[in-house]
């Protein structure tokens, strides 16, 4: 049974869409996909040093569900490094910290999916909307 997904946040979008190996991939195959939730784990826990409650903290997530992400994580990282797979980084339920925008016109509240710039309001369709902190 599919559990209902939490949606983490996030607090720097990853710099790349992925990874090639050098030398030899197997270009036939499908790359292996990170979601950003997955990356998010693995910055905090295994490059920040974050403890996993720490870690789902900041991702405002229960402690097993980030255990769940990160144990998905590990294993694709490891199947990318021992097979020699590409690494793509896409997709994920989250949000980004900092991309946040109110409009002046009707008062809405509204987040950002991606690390893109909302130029109007998706609810009156206003382009007077402020960025939000945090
Ligand atoms: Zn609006």
């Amino acid at each position: 049974m599919a559990r209902p997904r939490q949606i983490s946040r996030v607090q720097i979008p990853p710099r790349v869409k992925g990874f090639i190996p050098v030398g030899y991939y197997k270009d036939q195959s499908e790359p292996v996909q990170l979601n950003i939730e997955e990356y998010e784990a693995i910055r905090l826990l295994d490059y920040e040093g974050l403890s996993q409650e720490g870690a789902a903290k900041i991702m405002q997530i229960s402690r097993p569900t980030l255990t769940r992400i990160y144990e998905r994580a590990r294993k694709k990282v490891a199947t990318v490094l021992t097979e020699a797979q590409q690494l793509i980084i896409e997709g994920g339920n989250v949000l980004f910290n900092g991309n946040w925008y109110e409009c002046e016109k009707c008062n809405s509240t509204f987040n950002s999916p991606a690390e893109s710039t909302v130029k109007t309001c998706p609810l009156c369709g206003s382009g007077n909307i402020q960025h939000k902190e945090g």
